[in-house]
């Protein structure tokens, strides 16, 4: 039989797995390990030595010099925020510190506070110096926060190392961020399973059968809090200050390019069906499956033969 490697670690604040086939799975499996905390370091919001925080704490004073990989993911991320009329972006950053949906001082800001951050949201202001790696946000609190970008950039890294290593057939989750390489031990299409929003973890109102390709969700249901009876999720709608309200339960983004699928998924979200099905029809290759508040599933025209959905019991 084939050899296979399989692991399960913990990096980029989630758990990542991966299932890699073929002669070389071990050494490549632990490669894309490492590459994936290095990432991490440079590209996190929370970790002092990050080239993120360097950024922020710079903000409307120096021009600093970054890592090459860094500019690029900044970069991207300025495009697909351009395209996506800003509801994906990574300037978000104050907005998302305010209302602390991943720490234990999760809550509701009030009117000043939020306008305040509002104010600070502006992707054009990340200035880039492509030549000699440099970058400066131009105005004093302005924030970057890749969270919405980063783990789609580590899966296409992963893919890149299982390749360089002659691997054909692999599968990486980065805390929901799916991406395959080839097919399932390279003879079936992989099942890649879309969450019920309503459900525990695991329980799927249908998959996908793909090869080569990219899936991500975005969905209110994955990190909130509550406050009287009201949930309050992570994702931020720049035009109100508060969690994105689009009348969908969430979002699942299909591109051959992880980091297109992720910032997209969270783009969509906060667009809506309407305006998101635009966004889709826009870009090439790209596929999505909307959720909506009503349960409505919505998929695009690219996805009806590889989607499949569960009987509801
Ligand atoms: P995702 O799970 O990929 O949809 O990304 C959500 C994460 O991205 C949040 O936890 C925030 O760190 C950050 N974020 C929140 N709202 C936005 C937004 N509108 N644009 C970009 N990043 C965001
Ligand atoms: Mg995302």
């Amino acid at each position: 039989m084939e050899t296979k490697y399989e692991t399960e670690f913990f990096a980029m604040g989630t758990v990542i797995n991966q299932k890699v086939y073929g002669k070389n799975s071990e050494f490549a499996g632990i490669q894309v390990e490492n590459e994936i905390k290095r990432i991490e370091n440079i590209m996190s919001f929370f970790l002092e030595d990050s080239d993120i925080n360097k950024l922020n704490e710079n903000a409307g004073k120096s021009k600093i010099k970054l890592e090459e990989e860094t500019i690029y993911v900044i970069n991207k991320a300025k495009q697909l925020s351009k395209l996506s009329l800003g509801a994906f972006d990574i300037t978000t950053g104050p907005l998302v510190k305010l209302w602390g949906v991943f720490t234990n001082h999760a809550k509701v800001p009030n009117k000043k506070e939020i306008d305040e951050a509002q104010k600070l949201i502006r992707y054009e202001d990340i200035i880039i110096d492509v030549k000699s790696n440099l970058a400066m946000l131009r105005r004093k609190g302005q924030m970057v926060d890749l969270g919405a970008i980063a783990k789609g950039y580590a899966a296409d890294k992963a893919i890149e190392i299982y390749k360089k290593n002659g691997i054909k057939s692999a599968f990486i989750n980065i805390g929901g961020n799916v991406m395959v390489l080839g097919k399932k031990n390279h003879e079936d299409l992989w099942t890649i399973g879309i969450q019920n929003p309503d459900k525990v973890r695991g329980e799927c109102i249908g998959a996908l059968l793909l090869e080569d390709a990219s899936v991500v969700t975005s969905g209110g249901y994955v990190r909130y809090f509550e406050k009287n009876n009201i949930k309050y999720h992570h994702i931020m709608d720049f035009r109100t200050g508060y969690p994105c309200s689009s009348g969908l339960k969430s979002v699942t983004a299909i591109s051959n390019k992880s980091i297109e699928a992720d910032a997209l998924s969270t783009a969509i979200f906060v667009l809506g069906y309407e305006n998101g099905i635009k966004l889709v029809d826009n870009i090439d290759g790209l596929e999505a499956i909307f959720i909506t508040e009503n349960d409505e599933i919505k998929i695009t025209e690219g996805l009806k033969d590889k989607f499949v959905l569960f009987e509801c019991v």
